[in-house]
């Protein structure tokens, strides 16, 4: 039973700050990506206990070189470094049973959720798919469903957990701190965190049969608020793209896979855009 991981890092317990999240900060980051690395490794090993026996954990986070590897068990593989050109959903394939994703956080524009953004708060204001507005978790679950791989847990701040079991109510979540504001948050400690996130891992994926893709129906109708106006003059250069505001373009694409290619390639312009003259 193949399970594929997706570990952000913001909505790791104890992460309350960007410094805590930054690979340059070299005070902070360090001892963050420890307990970011842990709590994939408590999914892993919750996951086994549930039945499964072979991972792909895709590094999800910033520049995607944040697990560290001595955290890891030897039979695993994971995709490390970017950019992806599929970033936080690269490595899907055939023969998934499902995925669990780690250290996940509140959407773009979420009140009461610290470190909330969708791929990247340079850029990104808000996504909407056919009328949902959609969190990282909303994005890569959808990836996932394209090969007809559900999501069985996802762990992370209370806010994303509410969100994404309001769109998946098959998904087990694991809530390891409640936001005070963007920038602070009551938290399980890393430990306890790891502890939970076992045991939903485990339950998780023993009751993987009672889950389901999480699927956009063709066609797939993409806007997106971008952060700035010069971001949308670029984006909008894209065949097919439509501006339908100052900062907002749409897209229509005839099925998911050429909908989200498209928001990162979007979001890859956007931020090319941002330079500043
Ligand atoms: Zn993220």
């Amino acid at each position: 039973m193949k399970i594929y991981i997706s570990a952000d890092m913001e909505g790791t317990a104890g992460v309350c700050s960007w410094e805590q999240c930054d690979p340059s900060n070299v005070a902070e980051y360090p001892i963050y990506r420890r307990y970011m690395s842990r709590e994939v490794r408590a999914a892993i090993d919750g996951a086994r206990e549930g039945g499964a026996t072979e991972f792909v954990i895709n590094d999800s986070h910033w520049d995607m070189r944040n697990l560290l590897w001595d955290e890891l068990p030897d039979d695993v593989r994971v995709i490390s470094g970017g950019r992806k050109p599929l970033s936080m959903s690269q490595g899907y394939g055939p023969g998934f049973a499902g995925a669990l994703f780690t250290g996940y956080h509140g959407k773009a524009g979420e009140a009461g959720a610290t470190l909330a953004h969708t791929y990247t708060s340079d850029s990104i204001f808000n996504v909407t798919i056919n009328g949902t507005v959609c969190s990282e978790a909303t994005l890569n679950a959808a990836f996932a469903g394209v090969y007809g791989v559900p999501l069985l847990m996802v762990s992370g701040d209370a806010t994303i957990v509410r969100d994404v079991r309001a769109q998946m109510p098959w998904v087990a979540g694991v809530a390891v701190k409640d936001a005070i504001g963007y920038y602070a948050a009551d938290s399980l400690t890393p430990q306890a965190a790891c502890g939970a996130i076992r045991a939903g891992a485990r339950d998780a994926v023993a009751r993987a049969a009672e889950a389901r893709p999480f699927v956009f129906e063709p066609p797939v109708a993409m806007e997106i608020e971008l952060a700035r106006v010069e971001c949308a003059d670029f984006v909008e250069l894209m065949p097919d793209f439509v501006r339908i505001g100052g900062r907002t373009v749409r897209f229509v694409a005839p099925d998911y896979p050429s909908a989200y290619g498209a928001f990162v390639a979007a979001f890859r312009i956007a931020g090319a855009a941002l330079v500043r003259a």
